[in-house]
């Protein structure tokens, strides 16, 4: 059977491409559906859509696949595959830029490289537009630039029953306003427009030292994001397992190491001034360079392939004993392994958002992120307690929400956490009115019946 009106492509178990189509980037998630919908169109969507509910095929949409928890893929159900709809428009006059809804942010950053204007995009390329966007989306210019969800001009969107609705500024507000952050919970989104900035150039820093230079690292660096530091610079520090870049000296390469890293929209000398006590520090490798921005959104892209769990916990500030938790705990990440720690700065334009938009999140200090990759399943207890501790380490300065997009499923009260309780109350509205089955579950759910 073939969805009617639909021209994209049918993938079922016995086609030769099925198993790589089912793949996504958590090699934890080893789902089988029965049908894989690659669309072409808006059309081919509609027509998938239709086609599922009516054969009551649990839905999962799949953009970039990175979803930790697997959702863009479903066991014996329908999968609406997105990637083939990857083209980008840029409209340099307007500012402008239409996404399909399976582009990935390699797409869209290389397309508006060439004329010089960005927008915050995922710290990974190969994640989708759509799913990092709608679920909030942080990235390294946010201090800057804001969440990528606060550039979006509007959003075409499939509902669970098959029609193509636009959402913007004065067409279906109140879905709009659910678009930022409340992720896939609405329909599949075809394509996205985003407002883009002009930024004249990017600047990367990676400085680097042993895992035990940790502390003082994160003191001198929290020290000189809250001495005023411009919103122009973004980053982190994280501790990893150094990998083989050409500026890590050869003895420190595959062992535990600490990152001081910078992202700043501006030029080199600019940057390397603003990153000076940072230097002061002595870090056994340093890399600086103004980088093309695609170039820099895919310098620190984390491998596939790797068994992985992630959690955050958002913090109101960063006072030393929090320093010393969360140093602590890195050294029980998994070495040699993929597994990151990273503490990042929010505020700046991420805080000025606080209030417009259904993301309680967006007034932290700092958040910090475990992020577990490995290869064994003998390892699973061990790095999934690991991310687990260092948030609960840090409960004492959480703010107590967390974007959803940094954790995998939590459970219905940290989803109201998330956003806080008015805003799901909120967002359980729109879903009532857009989704009242929840069709649409595989995500980090608003559950419909809380006000259906
Ligand atoms: C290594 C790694 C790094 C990450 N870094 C960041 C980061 O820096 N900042 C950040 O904000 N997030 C980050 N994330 C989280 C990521 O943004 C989310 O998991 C996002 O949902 C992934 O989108 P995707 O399309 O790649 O994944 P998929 O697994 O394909 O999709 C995930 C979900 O997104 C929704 N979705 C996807 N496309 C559409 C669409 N077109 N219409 C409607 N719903 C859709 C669906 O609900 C789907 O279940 C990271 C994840 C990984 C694995």
């Amino acid at each position: 059977m073939r969805p009617t009106g639909f021209g994209g492509v049918l993938l079922r178990e016995t086609d030769a491409e099925y198993d790589e189509a089912r793949e996504v980037f958590n090699a934890m998630v080893d789902r089988k559906p029965a049908l894989i919908a690659q669309c072409e169109t808006a059309a081919d969507v509609q027509a998938a859509v239709r086609y599922g509910v009516a054969n009551e095929l649990e839905l999962a949409v799949r953009g970039g696949g990175h979803a930790v928890t697997g959702d863009g893929v479903s066991d014996g159900g329908m999968v609406i595959d997105l990637r083939r709809m990857y083209s980008v428009q840029i409209d340099p006059g307007r500012r402008l830029a239409r996404v399909g809804g399976g582009a990935t942010w390699s797409d869209l950053d290389g397309a508006g490289q060439q004329y010089g204007l960005v927008t915050t995009g995922g710290r990974v390329s190969s994640i989708g537009v759509a799913g990092l966007a709608l679920g909030g989306g942080s990235g390294w210019l946010e201090r800057k630039l804001g969440l990528a969800s606060d550039a979006l001009v509007s959003v075409e969107l499939v509902t669970a029953d098959g029609e193509l609705v636009i959402a913007d500024e004065t067409k279906n507000t109140e879905l709009f306003w659910a678009l930022h952050g409340g992720g896939g919970n609405f329909g599949v989104a075809t394509a996205l427009t985003f407002r883009l900035t002009r930024v004249a150039t990017t600047t990367l820093a990676v400085l680097v030292w042993p895992a035990a230079a940790g502390a003082s690292v994160l003191r001198m660096y929290r020290d000189l994001i809250e001495a005023d530091a411009p919103e122009e610079l973004g980053g982190g520090v994280v501790f990893l397992t150094a990998p083989a870049f050409g500026f890590v000296p050869e003895p420190l390469v595959a062992q535990p190491v600490v990152l001081a890293i910078a992202v700043y929209a501006g030029p080199a000398d600019e940057a390397r001034d603003m990153f000076a006590p940072m230097f002061a520090l002595s870090p056994e490798g340093a890399f600086l360079a103004e980088l093309p921005y695609a170039e820099l959104q895919s310098a620190l892209d984390s491998p596939a392939g790797f068994r992985n769990y992630c959690s955050a916990e958002h913090l109101s500030a960063l006072p030393d004993p929090a320093v010393r938790a969360f140093c602590d705990r890195a050294g029980e990440i998994l070495v040699p392994s993929p597994s990151q720690q990273a503490m990042l700065p929010w505020g700046g334009a991420v805080r000025r958002g606080s209030g417009d938009w259904p993301q309680a999140y967006r007034d932290a200090a700092w958040v910090a992120r475990p992020f577990g990759a490995w290869t064994h399943p003998c390892s699973d207890a061990r790095v999934i307690r690991w991310a687990r501790d260092v948030c609960e380490d840090l409960e004492p300065w959480s703010t107590g929400h967390v974007c959803p997009n940094f954790v995998g499923h939590e459970g219905r009260d940290r989803m109201i956490a998330a956003f806080g309780a008015a805003n799901y109350d909120r967002l359980a509205r729109v879903k009532c009115r857009y989704d009242p089955e929840n069709v649409f579950h595989l995500n980090q759910n608003v559950e419909p019946q809380w006000r259906c």
